[in-house]
């Protein structure tokens, strides 16, 4: 991988040595569980891709609170990394903990039906516009749910997702275009499901390729973030280019599913409040029940037809036991009607935005061709001179060693940023003084990286 460019190399390893060892040093506890787990769990993690994270020891959670956690050996650190959104309220926001606490005392799950869904469906329903809603125990299920209903609903078998995105473990997405088609992405075993088969790849933003691929009507569903966030970056729709997916989509007879998950920090009603957008079926998870595991998926009345004629008989392979179980219904009512607020919003975005121009400076005063984006309260920098208008381009700007070392430097001295993607979350309990700790760190550390 290269050095993200305007960075010294040599600079860059002795960074990320020094970095390394300061972080294990520094945890001895951290490192002792970690000898232990690796004898019970793959790779010493509770899943396997968490080594993956920057740290050569995992960090090790003692406690989380607001926006702050506390690890195994006493360090304190303000989180920004926010469970990759599972905990963008924060870690025990008042309104989802009174919430649990009373549902604790009335049943945690009973298989029946509550008032408490019937509140939910209606409110996601007047902030997302479709009718119909589901409830599913991960964004991952409420993805593979859609996509299984689009194709009971078209009657076609394939699907479509645009190069890098990530819908979560569902094996038909994991997909990426290669010089010679559609392939695994990198790192991912092509045994496992045969995606040239089940998938087609196009870029995000590339109209002509969309419309090749969808043409011989043979597509069930595109599959697709609103604002791409995966690839470590904020890759936003060129005008008119939603417009245009849905205008292919509808004349092709190809049903539209936008996937949700990392875009509730752009406003109460997603991307889909935001853009205007009218999609046939909406996914998402993880923030809305604050924390506890929960998932939901929203049809228009033709695809909710679809799935009644695909249940009728009964057990249709559709659903989860513990899908919205009552613990989770009731934390989805109080984050939809206490914590997913306009004020809410208005203090991410301002604490997002004075991220984003600390961040900005430091790249403007070093001169870097580096690009920092902003989708409401989530912040993430590119090493590509322009927005980035697709994957393709972050993915070929290399840089992951500059992001590892960012990600030391910064978590040595108390800040910590999403593990994989190097993104920033910001919740209604993060504070001014987390961002201004943030912008001296992040001011220190590419000086020393440039040698300035
Ligand atoms: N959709 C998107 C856009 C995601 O980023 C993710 C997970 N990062 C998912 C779906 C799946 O969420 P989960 O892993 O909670 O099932």
């Amino acid at each position: 991988d290269p050095a993200a460019p305007g960075i010294d190399p040599r600079r860059l390893t002795d960074l990320l040595a020094r970095e390394r060892a300061a972080w294990t040093e520094g945890r001895p506890k951290a490192r002792a569980l970690h000898e232990r787990a690796k004898l019970s769990q793959v790779h010493g993690t509770p899943q396997h891709w968490m080594n993956q994270f920057p740290p050569p020891v995992p960090l090790i959670v003692d406690r989380a609170a607001g926006a702050r956690l506390y690890d195994t050996d006493g360090h304190e650190y303000a989180d920004f990394g926010l469970g990759a959104t599972a905990a963008l309220w924060g870690h025990n926001h008042p309104a989802v903990v009174a919430a649990l606490r009373d549902q604790l005392d009335r049943g945690l799950t009973t298989l029946w039906p509550h008032e408490d869904h019937v509140w939910v469906t209606e409110e996601l329903g007047r902030r997302f516009g479709l009718p119909f809603w589901q409830f599913t125990v991960s964004a991952s299920d409420a993805n593979r749910f859609a996509l299984l209903l689009a194709r009971v609903a078209t009657g076609r078998q394939r699907i479509l997702v645009f190069h890098h995105a990530y819908h979560g473990s569902v094996e038909q997405t994991c997909a990426v275009l290669t010089g010679s088609g559609v392939a695994a992405p990198p790192g991912v075993d092509p045994n496992g499901v045969d995606v040239r088969q089940t998938t087609k790849v196009v870029e995000f933003n590339d109209l002509p390729a969309l419309e090749r691929a969808l043409e011989p009507r043979d597509v069930a569903a595109v599959l697709a973030e609103p604002v791409m966030t995966n690839g470590g970056a904020v890759i936003r729709p060129d005008p008119g280019f939603h417009a245009a997916l849905r205008d292919l989509t509808r004349r092709t007879g190809t049903l539209l599913v936008v996937d949700e998950t990392q875009t509730i920090p752009a406003g109460p009603g997603g991307c889909t409040g935001e853009l205007g957008l009218e999609p046939d079926l909406i996914t998402m998870g993880k923030c809305l029940a604050g924390g506890v595991p929960a998932g939901v998926y929203g049809m228009s009345d033709s695809v909710a037809a679809a799935t009644a004629r695909y249940t009728a008989t009964g057990d249709g392979g559709l659903g989860s036991t513990l899908a919205g179980g009552a613990l989770a219904v009731r934390a989805m009512r109080a984050v939809l009607g206490e914590v997913m607020t306009e004020r809410t919003y208005t203090h991410m975005n301002r604490l997002a935005s004075r991220y984003e121009s600390d961040v900005d400076s430091v790249i403007a005063h070093h001169g870097l061709p580096w690009h920092v984006g902003r989708l409401g309260g989530r912040v993430s920098y590119a090493f590509t001179p322009t927005p980035p208008r697709n994957a393709g381009q972050v993915y070929s700007g290399g840089g992951s060693a500059v992001r590892e070392a960012l990600w030391l430097y910064l978590a040595n001295r108390g800040v910590v940023l999403n593990g994989m993607s190097g993104a920033a979350l910001f919740s209604p309990m993060t504070e001014e003084a987390d961002v201004d700790l943030h912008g001296e760190l992040f001011g220190a550390v590419i000086a020393e990286l440039v040698g300035r």
